[in-house]
């Protein structure tokens, strides 16, 4: 059976590797096929995201969800970033908002969370938050309103990183805890960060470039 299921989603694996290589020139999709999980949802209909870079710039996903990528769970204690992505942003890069919001959180993750190192929460409505991690420097505070494109800090390797880059994790009813335990995200549901639809049965794979003007001109779910 295995074999099988496997035959039946080469096509789609070929489409996205092809994509991956034309696009933007980089190693294709190499990662395996990630099936979705109980308990994960998509983004509401409609909901628009850009990438949390300057327009003209592409970046790699360096490590995307899967067996090899981000793992984790939809326990109510734990931060949920099954559906995380990493991106190869340089040391010191604007990271920008990917959808309006106000900041619920922003400066150094601590506890249980400090392996993020220096994070910026966004509220964007209709329950999704997007995190910003391993950031170099915050640039926005709690409270702030950041419109889309708008920037929250500067790429870097705090916490429990190995090189710049920018872990983005979107999530749904997150919740967040300043307590003795640590300040950090938990609770909620890991966000695909992708529509509903063809794309949401293969998943981003690592290797794969996302290109800021590509998902602008796509309008809406420019991944
Ligand atoms: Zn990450």
């Amino acid at each position: 059976m295995k074999a099988l299921s496997l035959l039946a989603l080469l096509p789609t694996l070929a489409v996205v590797a092809v994509l991956a290589s034309s696009t933007c020139g980089c190693a294709p999709a190499g990662e395996t096929l990630t099936p979705l999980e109980a308990g994960t949802i998509g983004l509401p209909p409609g909901f628009e995201l850009s990438a949390p870079w300057e327009e003209g710039r592409r970046h790699r996903i360096t490590k995307a969800y899967g067996v090899r990528g981000h793992v984790g769970t939809n326990r109510p204690t734990h931060s949920n970033d099954l559906y995380a992505l990493d991106f190869n942003m340089e040391q010191g890069e604007p990271v920008l908002s990917v959808a309006d919001g106000r900041v619920r959180y922003a400066g150094p993750a601590s506890g249980g969370w400090a392996s993020y190192g220096n994070i910026v929460l966004v509220e964007h409505g209709q329950g999704v938050s997007s995190l910003y991690a391993h950031l170099d420097d915050v640039g926005v505070s709690a409270g702030d309103r950041v419109a889309r494109g708008g920037q929250v800090g500067t790429a870097g390797d705090s916490g429990g990183s190995f090189g710049a880059h920018l872990h983005l994790a979107l999530y749904k009813d997150v919740k967040l805890a300043d307590g003795p335990g640590g300040t950090g995200p938990y609770g909620g549901t890991s966000v695909l960060p992708e529509p509903f639809g063809e794309t949401r049965r293969v998943g981003l794979t690592a290797g794969q470039c996302i290109e800021a003007e590509a998902r602008r001109e796509a309008g809406h779910f420019p991944w």
